[in-house]
Parts: C-alpha cells; sequence; structure tokens
C-alpha cells in the first residue's frame, strides 16, 4: 500500500520502518526543515523496546543510552517508600532504555532514512489538510509557502501533541487540557548515584523531582542526569512548547535542603546550564481516530501525562499495531479500524489512569498518611498495597512480563 506519513518524530520514523519493512510503500514527511537534537531524557519501557529490538536499533539505543536497573520512590525526606528493579534486572528478555530525546529521535530519523532512502523521509513539509476522497490526498506546505499534495492509500498523522489532522477532524476540541502542574525539564553532568541506573521519584503530586541517568559514566564517573522538577501551579500561564526555555528561579527554592545524602537534589538544579519547561497537558481520548483512510498515531492520537514513561513507548507500540492490521486486512479503512480497535482503548486507559498519577499514585498516599515522614513503611502502607499498585499499572500499560514475552516470543528468557 502506498503510505504517506506526517511527522518524523519518534512514533513516525518507527511506523515507517516497520512498515517498510512490511512491504509498504511509505513516505514520511516532516515539517522541520533540519532534524535536531532536541528535548532532554526520556524513557523505553521493554515492551517498545521489543518491537525496535525487531528493527535491529535496540542495542544502538542501549549504546546511546543506559539500561535502567530500578525504579525508586521516595518521600520528601528522601525516605524510601517502594522500589523495583526494572527491564533486564527485572527479567525482561529486554532493557528499560533511558537516553535523550534528542539521541532516540536522531537515532531513529538517521535508520530511516537508510532503509527508505532519503527521498522517503522528506523534511520541510506541513501536513496542512486533508480530503475526503477515498483515496485521501494530503497537502504539505513549504517555508516559502508553496505547496505539495500527495495522493495515498492510507494518510496516518504522527504530528505529535499539535496535530493539523487531529484539528481538521475535531475542529471543535481546543488546545490540550492543563493538569495543573509545571515541569522543569534539564540535565546536569554530576556523579552517579545509587546504581548508576537508578530511576528515582521524590516527594508528591504538588512537589515532586524524578531524575535518571542517561548515559553511562565517564572515567571520573560522571553522568548525564536527567532531571524533572514539578509544582503545583494552579493558572497556566503559557502554552505548551517542549522548547520554552524555563528559569530556575520561579522552582528551585521548593527544593532547598532536598539532599537525601546519597542525591543532592538542590546541587543537581543548581548544576544545570538550561532549563525546559513544559505543563503537564494532555487531551481527552477521543472516540475515534479513524475517519475513510485517515487515522492518528502517538502523541496526535493520545498526548498523556508523563507519568510512567509511557509517552515514546505507546506510539511505538501503536505503530507496531497498525503494521499487524495491515497484514490482517486489505481493505486500508478496515485496517485502520482494526488498528484502532485495538489501540484507542488502551491508551484511553493510560491517559485516565495518569490523570490519576498512575504508580506514582504511592507518593501521594504517603504524603497524606505520613507527612513528616515515618518510622517503618509497613506503618504506613498495608501488606501488598504498593506491590498492588505497581501490579495495577504494568498492566494498564501492557508492559507485565508475560505480555511482553508473548510479544517476543524470538528473545531468550
Ligand atoms: C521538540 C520536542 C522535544 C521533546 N522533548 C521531550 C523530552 O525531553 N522528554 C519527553 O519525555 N518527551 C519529549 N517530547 C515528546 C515526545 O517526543 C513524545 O511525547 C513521544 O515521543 C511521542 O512522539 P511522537 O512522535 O508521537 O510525537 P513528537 O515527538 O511530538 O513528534 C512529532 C513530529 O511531527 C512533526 N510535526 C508536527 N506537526 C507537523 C505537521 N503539521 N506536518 C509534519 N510534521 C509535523 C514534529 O516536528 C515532530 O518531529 C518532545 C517532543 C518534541 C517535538
Amino acid at each position: 500500500m502506498k503510505i504517506c506519513i506526517a511527522g518524523a518524530g519518534i512514533t513516525g520514523c518507527t511506523a515507517a520502518m516497520l512498515l517498510a519493512e512490511a512491504g509498504h510503500d511509505v513516505t514520511v514527511y516532516e515539517a522541520v526543515t533540519e532534524v535536531q537534537q532536541l528535548g532532554v531524557g526520556i524513557n523505553l519501557l521493554p515492551h517498545a523496546v521489543a518491537i525496535l529490538d525487531r528493527l535491529g536499533l535496540a542495542d544502538r539505543l542501549e549504546d546511546r543510552g543506559i539500561a535502567t536497573s530500578e525504579l525508586v520512590y521516595y518521600n520528601r525526606h528522601g525516605q524510601r517508600i517502594w522500589g523495583e528493579p526494572r527491564g533486564r534486572y527485572a527479567g525482561y528478555p529486554v532493557p528499560q532504555i533511558s537516553i535523550h530525546r534528542g539521541a532516540l529521535q536522531v537515532t531513529l530519523f538517521e535508520a530511516a532514512r537508510e532503509r527508505l532512502g532519503a527521498d522517503r523521509v522528506v523534511t520541510g513539509h506541513r501536513f496542512v489538510s486533508v480530503s475526503d476522497d477515498e483515496r485521501p490526498i494530503a497537502m504539505f506546505e513549504r517555508a516559502d509557502g508553496s505547496r505539495t499534495a500527495v495522493e495515498a492509500d492510507i494518510l496516518i498523522s504522527a504530528e505529535g501533541i499539535h496535530s493539523a489532522l487531529r484539528r481538521q477532524r475535531y475542529p471543535d476540541e481546543g488546545l490540550p487540557r492543563y493538569g495543573g502542574r509545571i515541569l522543569w525539564r534539564a540535565v546536569t553532568r554530576a556523579k552517579g548515584y545509587l546504581t548508576g541506573a537508578t530511576m528515582i521519584m521524590a516527594g508528591h503530586q504538588d512537589r515532586k523531582f524524578v531524575c535518571y541517568p542517561i548515559d553511562k559514566p565517564d572515567a571520573e564517573g560522571l553522568q548525564t542526569i536527567n532531571w524533572i522538577a514539578e509544582l503545583t501551579v494552579p493558572v497556566m500561564t503559557e502554552r505548551e512548547n517542549w522548547n520554552k526555555e524555563g528559569d530556575k528561579a520561579d522552582f528551585a527554592d521548593q527544593f532547598t535542603g532536598w539532599d537525601f545524602g546519597w542525591l543532592d537534589v538542590a546541587g543537581l538544579i543548581d548544576g544545570a546550564a538550561q532549563v525546559f519547561e513544559f505543563p503537564l497537558v494532555d487531551r481527552d481520548p477521543l472516540p475515534t481516530w479513524t475517519f475513510g483512510a485517515t487515522t492518528l498515531l502517538g502523541d496526535a492520537a493520545h498526548p498523556m501525562y508523563p507519568i510512567g514513561s509511557n509517552g515514546a513507548s505507546q506510539g511505538i507500540l501503536d505503530a507496531d499495531a497498525l503494521v499487524r492490521a495491515l497484514a490482517d486486512h486489505a481493505d486500508p479503512v478496515e485496517a485502520l479500524r482494526a488498528y484502532e480497535a485495538e489501540r484507542l482503548p488502551a491508551t484511553a486507559k493510560i491517559v485516565l489512569a495518569n490523570r490519576g498519577n498512575g504508580p506514582e499514585v504511592c507518593m501521594q498516599l504517603c504524603e497524606e498518611r505520613a507527612p513528616e515522614g515515618f518510622a517503618e513503611i509497613a506503618e504506613v502502607f498495608a501488606e501488598g498495597e504498593l506491590e498492588a499498585i505497581a501490579a495495577r499499572y504494568k498492566a494498564v500499560a501492557g508492559f507485565s512480563k508475560e505480555a511482553v514475552r508473548a510479544r517476543t516470543p524470538g528473545l531468550p528468557a
């Protein structure tokens, strides 16, 4: 099938490679003229890594990032609430990978260009609109205002949270929905902490600090530590923009004294050269993504709070589901409906679970039940309660060990 993808981000590039590998005739159109290493850290969960592994890219990504060993939650006093091994360290056949988003994006973009051909991953073409013909005709605009029409069997929008196709389909939807919190995101070169590959979350829903290394230690033991400082801010003053610079003066004082001995939060904040500011936003799940032979994928379909490390991973799962649906259905519209039937309800559940803090709810419960800290965690949580919270979210997000093994039969146990 002739498939046109708008957006050469993480999910657009992954979908392009998987579809091309399955024998489809794919072209991707990206709005920006030059794809740059933008963003800070990002995580790939094992079920998404398993799909990238099929494309032969997991090792390359692990080389550029780091296999996360564990995830540990703390209260704001630095007391450990709950922790669990992750990825390979938890017995999955593939790792959970923490990596710079720019490195992930460029690795996928370059791999897509190598495999599809440079003329099939076209930059400087912004998707504007699509016709409702049986074979959709998509309109793309260049920086000089000139336009190109592209006819295909299927059009996929992988344009991210500001998808123009989504806006065309839902003109009254309006702006993304603000969740009442601002995230300041940055990286700092610093000495590694705990296992050297630990993701930690500390605090509670109104004042939270998350950090994890996104590369391996250098000769001096220094690593690039990605961190996110998050505060409740009732009114949003600026719309979401991934590249908006933030100001440490707006949040740093809220983390003064957060020195846990093994981690100096204030020191990490102080050491960052540049900080980005992004509001906690998502969108309500849609009734449908598919109109004729056009559909949505990744953040265009289901932007969600960055809770549970799911943003990029769910888009990669979408791409995989789309390829399977096209293998099962000769008719493009039926294939897109099958893809949507698998992925829309699954991702809607995650969007809603993340609004309730997802697996991080344990931090909020701890703050509510023991704001001044605890002598023993057993005073705060009933036996099995913490395990149940973690297991429930893994099942919702589809990365229980059984689910990952079922989708990766070729991988060693
Ligand atoms: C610049 C940037 C920085 C980010 N930084 C982080 C980060 O640090 N940490 C994190 O967890 N997440 C970050 N994200 C979001 C993260 O990449 C996504 O949540 C997730 O990976 C899902 O990816 P996606 O490919 O669906 O969407 P995106 O990553 O948003 O990619 C969408 C792509 O489509 C392109 N595009 C947009 N509109 C059009 C159009 N009309 N026509 C053609 N192309 C279009 C965009 O330029 C982009 O390349 C960032 C996103 C962007 C765009």
